[in-house]
C-alpha cells in the first residue's frame, strides 16, 4: 500500500484545510478540548455546516449520503479536523446508529430517524451492557415480550453513555427466551428516552465527570415500528457495527493530537541542567511511543485498505483496539510524569495549572483512559479473539 499522497489527495487535503478556515467558527474551536463531551448545541451547529457540505455523512453508504471517500480520504479529514480542533460530532450516532439504520431499517425508519440524526435533533446512546453481562453480551437478559402492537420491555442497561442527555437509545432486547442459541433470541429495538417506565441513574466515573449510567425499564411499551432488522435479528444487527467501527478504531489522529501536548509539557519543564523535552532516558521514550504511533498509523490504514477491498480480516479491529488503546494509556501516563508536582492539581482547584495550558486537563483525561481498554470489548477478550484467529490458521497451516 503505498502512502504518499497523490496529487488528488493532496488536493483534497489543501481543500479540506481550506473549508476549516472558512467555516470553523472561532469560538468553536477547541471546544471539544475542554469538555469530553460536546455541548449538544454546538454539535449540532457544527454537524449542519458539514450536512450542508455533505461531508457529515461521508462514510454512510451511497444511497444514503455516503460519498465513498477511500481511507485515505477519510484519515486526511479527521486528521484536518482535529488539526483544527473542529467539535467532535456524535460518534454514536453518525458513526454507529445512522449507518446501521441506512443498512437495515425500512422506508418509515428512514424518513423518521436520518434526518433528526444529521441534523443532531435525536441524540442516541447504546444500550447493550447489563449487570452480567458485557464481555458475554448475548447472555443479556432485558426482556421484551410482544403485547399488541407493542413491545413491553423490562431489565436493566449499564454503562450506558450519555443516557442522561440522550432522545434515544439503540437497544439490544431479548425476545425469544427459549431461542437455541442465545445470540438467535436477541432483537434490536429503538427506543425513544421519553417513554414511561424509563429511569436513568448517574454513575460517575473515577475522572469526576458523569459520563455513563444505569437505565432501568419497567414495563415500557415500544411500538413494534421501532424494531431494527427484524425480530430474533439483533445479533447480526449489532455485529454490524464492527464494520463500522474498523475506521479510526485505534484513534490515531486524537493520540498524536496528545503526544504533541505532552511533548508541549516537557518542553516547558526543567529538569537538571535543561529541558525534560531533551533528557536521555525520556526522550527515549517519547520518541519509541512516537514510532510505535507511526507504526500504529500504518496498519490502521492498511485495516481500512483492506476493508475497502473487501479483504478485511475478522481479528483486525481486535488489533486495531488492543494497540490504540493501551498506546494512549502509556502515552498519558508519560505526560502525568512529565506535569511532576502538578499532576496532583485538579482542575477544579485552585493549585496552579501547568503553563503549558496542556496539563490540566491531562490528569484527567488520563483517567478517563483507563477505560479504553475496557469499552468497545475488553482487551483481554480481544486478546482472545485474535488468539483464537491466528492460532486457527497456524494449526491449519
Ligand atoms: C467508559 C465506558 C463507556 C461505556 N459505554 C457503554 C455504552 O454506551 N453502552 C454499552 O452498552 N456499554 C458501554 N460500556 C460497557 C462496556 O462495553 C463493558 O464494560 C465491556 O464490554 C466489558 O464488560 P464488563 O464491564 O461487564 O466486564 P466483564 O465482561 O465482567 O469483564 C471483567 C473482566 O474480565 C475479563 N474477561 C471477561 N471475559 C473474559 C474471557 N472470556 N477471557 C479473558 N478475560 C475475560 C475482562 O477482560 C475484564 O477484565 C462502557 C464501558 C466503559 C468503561
Amino acid at each position: 500500500m503505498d502512502l504518499t499522497l497523490s496529487p488528488d489527495e493532496l488536493a483534497f487535503q489543501q481543500h479540506v484545510h481550506e473549508f476549516l478556515e472558512a467555516e470553523l467558527k472561532p469560538e468553536w474551536r477547541g471546544v471539544s478540548d475542554i469538555d469530553n463531551r460536546t455541548q449538544p448545541e454546538i454539535m449540532a451547529q457544527w454537524q449542519a455546516v458539514l450536512a450542508a457540505k455533505g461531508w457529515l455523512t461521508a462514510g454512510w453508504p451511497a444511497a444514503n449520503g455516503g460519498l465513498g471517500w477511500s481511507p485515505m480520504q477519510h484519515h486526511i479529514f479527521k486528521e484536518a479536523c482535529s488539526q483544527a480542533r473542529a467539535p467532535k460530532i456524535s460518534t454514536m450516532s453518525i458513526g454507529m446508529i445512522g449507518p446501521l439504520i441506512c443498512v437495515f431499517g425500512n422506508p418509515e425508519q428512514h424518513a423518521f430517524y436520518l434526518p433528526r440524526i444529521i441534523s443532531g435533533a435525536d441524540i442516541w446512546c447504546q444500550g447493550f451492557s447489563e449487570p452480567g453481562s458485557g464481555s458475554d453480551l448475548a447472555s443479556l437478559k432485558t426482556a421484551a415480550r410482544r403485547e399488541g402492537e407493542d413491545y413491553v420491555v423490562l431489565g436493566q442497561k449499564i454503562w450506558t453513555t450519555y443516557a442522561h442527555v440522550a432522545t434515544q437509545m439503540f437497544c439490544l432486547v431479548r425476545t425469544d427466551p427459549l431461542a437455541a442459541r442465545p445470540q438467535a433470541g436477541i432483537s434490536m429495538l429503538l427506543i425513544d428516552m421519553k417513554l414511561p417506565g424509563i429511569t436513568v441513574r448517574p454513575i460517575h466515573t473515577i475522572d469526576g465527570e458523569h459520563h455513563f449510567n444505569e437505565v432501568f425499564f419497567d414495563d415500557v411499551r415500544v411500538p413494534v415500528s421501532c424494531l431494527l432488522g427484524g425480530e430474533h435479528k439483533g445479533w447480526d444487527v449489532a455485529r454490524a457495527l464492527l464494520a463500522f467501527e474498523r475506521s479510526g478504531i485505534a484513534d490515531v489522529v486524537a493520540t498524536r493530537q496528545l503526544l504533541g501536548d505532552v511533548a508541549a509539557i516537557a518542553a516547558g519543564e526543567n529538569r537538571g541542567d535543561g529541558r525534560l523535552l531533551d533528557e536521555g532516558d525520556f526522550a527515549d521514550r517519547l520518541t519509541k511511543l512516537e514510532i510505535a504511533l507511526d507504526a500504529l498509523e500504518i496498519l490502521e490504514m492498511r485495516v481500512m485498505d483492506a476493508a475497502e477491498r473487501k479483504a478485511a480480516r475478522d481479528h483486525d479491529a481486535s488489533m486495531l483496539k488492543i494497540l490504540g488503546s493501551e498506546l494512549k494509556q502509556k502515552i498519558h501516563m508519560l505526560g502525568i510524569e512529565a506535569l511532576g508536582i502538578f499532576a496532583a492539581a485538579w482542575p477544579d482547584d485552585d493549585a496552579p495549572v501547568h503553563p503549558s495550558g496542556a496539563g490540566a486537563k491531562l490528569v484527567v483525561d488520563a483517567l478517563f483512559a483507563r477505560a479504553t481498554s475496557i469499552y468497545g470489548g475488553a482487551n483481554e477478550v480481544q486478546r482472545n479473539i485474535v488468539a483464537k484467529i491466528l492460532l486457527k490458521s497456524a494449526f491449519e497451516i
